[in-house]
């Protein structure tokens, strides 16, 4: 097999399990087949215990923004109003996405990185009647998670408004329980926490919504998720199905199942509190004020450039992280905690930029002293990080 030869810590896509890589250069087998449905139904099977739902978890063959426009043009119609907190880059993508299908979109602005509290939405909620709300559970640019349960709870008080959310940073990187949040509808996506490819996006509605969708007069057809829930009754998806990344997904999910959803969950929470470590003892910020487990956003004093940086880790020590987008394009860095990912990878990363950083630092015409790292305090770090590592839990 092709060596990795970069270390690849984005928020998504994510660095693949070795099996995984077997797995996707496997001959294809039929779709139709007796031996690909056993695959189909063990995965929607799976795919149910990710999401904690009693409800049917459904595929499209789509990347997860596909996934978040089924679960509108499923429950939304035209002139519908439809409550959207907008927090980040993805946040807007999916108010756009409701007023592209003819909705009233009132948006609720979180500044990025900024605390956000479900209270915030009252005065809205008082006023008219939404049929829906919108969030990111994890918003990817800002790297901010969202109070999931406590918006949920708000909403319960609101028997004709469906909770929409996009879960696609968030579902299987930590607990996200489905029915218990009170979500009507949740969409994942396969490049983050699922660990393959992009090009499946998973999503699931509560019966309350699915009662919308069954009589919901918005045309469609490819996300048409009742055309797909007969098909999946027959043990098959409606159209083609990807089969060698639901295959690869199949491995994914089992390997969750052995090791344990929440064990998994506690491995990408360490990753991301060993950053939130490293970043202090760096005597950097973090960007958000609620940081998510599932992709850490690093701010950076200003005199150094976010993008430079990046490139420079990825040109020297090839490590792929991310830089920010639009208004945080240079000011911060983001590293994703999902994925194929060992301690020794994240050793690698803070050595590496603490190096970069250093260096950064040296050329900079006008230094800080709050942010000075000289041989000892890099030796220190580096300790501390060692130490962290023995910590292991599993
Ligand atoms: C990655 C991501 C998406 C989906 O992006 P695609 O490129 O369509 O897969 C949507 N929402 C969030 C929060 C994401 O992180």
């Amino acid at each position: 097999m092709v060596e990795q030869d970069y270390l690849l810590l984005a928020p998504g896509p994510v660095q693949l399990h070795p099996r995984v890589r077997e797995i996707l250069a496997e001959p294809m087998i039929h779709h139709r087949t007796p031996e690909f449905d056993k695959i189909l139904q063990r995965v929607l099977m799976n795919l149910k215990k990710v999401f904690e739902t009693q409800q049917n978890v459904f595929i499209h063959t789509s990347t997860g923004s596909g996934g978040m426009e089924s679960l509108l043009v499923n429950t939304l119609k035209k002139n519908d109003n439809v409550l959207a907190i907008v927090g980040g880059k993805f946040g807007e993508r999916w108010a756009q996405m409701a007023k592209a299908y003819g909705c009233h979109v009132d948006e609720i602005k979180v500044p990025w990185g900024e605390k956000f509290s479900a209270k915030t939405m009252l005065p809205f909620l008082a006023q008219k009647s939404y049929a829906a709300v919108l969030c990111q559970a994890t918003e990817t640019s800002c790297a901010s998670a969202f109070p999931i349960a406590e918006i949920g709870q708000t909403i319960k008080s609101y028997p004709q408004t469906l909770f929409l959310v996009d879960g696609i940073t968030a579902v299987g990187a930590y607990d996200l329980p489905m029915d218990q949040l009170g979500i009507d509808g949740l969409v994942a996506g396969s490049q983050k926490a699922f660990m393959i490819p992009a090009g499946l996006s998973f999503v699931s509605l509560s019966q309350k919504a699915w009662k919308v969708c069954e009589t919901n007069p918005t045309p469609r057809y490819y996300f048409d998720l009742r055309l797909e829930a007969v098909a999946n009754k027959k043990g098959e998806t409606h159209f083609s199905s990807p089969v060698s990344l639901i295959k690869a997904l199949d491995f994914v999910l089992m390997e969750y199942n052995r090791v344990g959803l929440q064990n998994l969950h506690q491995q990408i929470h360490r990753r991301a509190e060993m950053t939130r470590y490293f970043v202090k003892l760096l005597g950097l910020k973090l960007y958000s004020q609620m940081p998510s487990d599932s992709v850490t956003a690093i701010l950076l004093p200003d005199f150094l450039d976010g993008q430079k940086i990046r490139q420079d880790l990825e040109n020297q020590f090839k490590i792929s992280i991310m830089g920010g987008q639009d208004q945080a394009k240079g000011k911060i860095l983001r590293v994703g905690h999902m994925g194929f990912i060992q301690d020794s990878d994240m050793l690698n990363f803070f050595s590496s930029l603490m190096l970069v950083l250093e260096k950064a630092h040296q050329l900079n015409q006008k230094p800080n002293g709050d942010f000075v790292i000289d041989e000892l305090k890099r030796k220190n770090i580096l300790k501390e990080m060692q130490t962290w590592q023995q910590k292991k839990i599993f």
